[in-house]
């Protein structure tokens, strides 16, 4: 008979599978932007996915047990979807947005997975892997909500050819939003000085 520690365990491995997987899919899609910002968002959650493969190792020992893997089918399609996505779009305007759309999907089906095993985890009174998860989730939902600031403030609007700004680092121009007079909105900054 199956419990709710082996049905915890099993989405455990899954998810253990399915951060290798994106450890390996970061610097691709990090290669794959041309948006200097978005470029920074991969990267930056590449060394917060390293970060998770050790925190889901301390998850299985709290439940003493070892790391173990079982293929996440999920992954492997949203990540292949992903390359697909990118591809096709390689070269457009589309190509940050469309990299922004793939991400997404997959931090949506890691928030889905860590709710689950973070509220498993409280259920199996197990303290300290209800921490660790809580903190996964936490990164999972941040990264999730960076994607969708990027695409809202740039990248969405350069697919609709009216942003330069995601291309600003890569060529050098002057970006097509301040050329057209329209002020680029800073990530996380506000200028006093332009509230007059
Ligand atoms: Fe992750
Ligand atoms: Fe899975
Ligand atoms: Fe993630
Ligand atoms: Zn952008």
């Amino acid at each position: 008979m199956k419990t709710l520690k082996d049905l915890f365990l099993a989405e455990l491995a899954d998810m253990y599978d399915a951060e290798h997987r994106i450890l390996k899919a970061l610097p691709k899609l990090a290669k794959a932007a041309t948006c200097e910002k978005l470029k920074g968002a991969f990267l930056s959650h590449l060394e917060e996915t390293k970060g998770q493969v050790t925190k889901l190792q301390s998850v299985f020992r709290a439940f003493g047990a070892g790391p173990k893997r079982q293929k996440c089918q999920a992954t492997v399609g949203l990540l292949e979807e992903g390359d697909e996505l990118a591809a096709e779009n390689q070269g457009e305007i589309t190509i940050n947005a469309a990299l922004i759309c793939a991400a997404q999907k997959v931090e949506h089906y890691e928030i889905a997975s860590y709710g689950c095993l973070h509220e498993w985890a409280g259920l199996l009174e197990n303290k300290k892997a209800g921490v660790l998860l809580k903190h996964i989730l936490d990164q999972e939902k941040a990264a999730n909500e960076s994607l969708l600031m990027l695409a809202c403030i740039s990248c969405n609007h350069e697919a609709l050819g009216e942003c330069g700004e995601c291309n600003e680092g890569a060529s050098g121009k002057r970006p097509a939003s301040l050329r057209r007079g329209i002020r680029p909105v800073k990530l996380g900054r506000q200028r006093s000085s332009t509230l007059v």
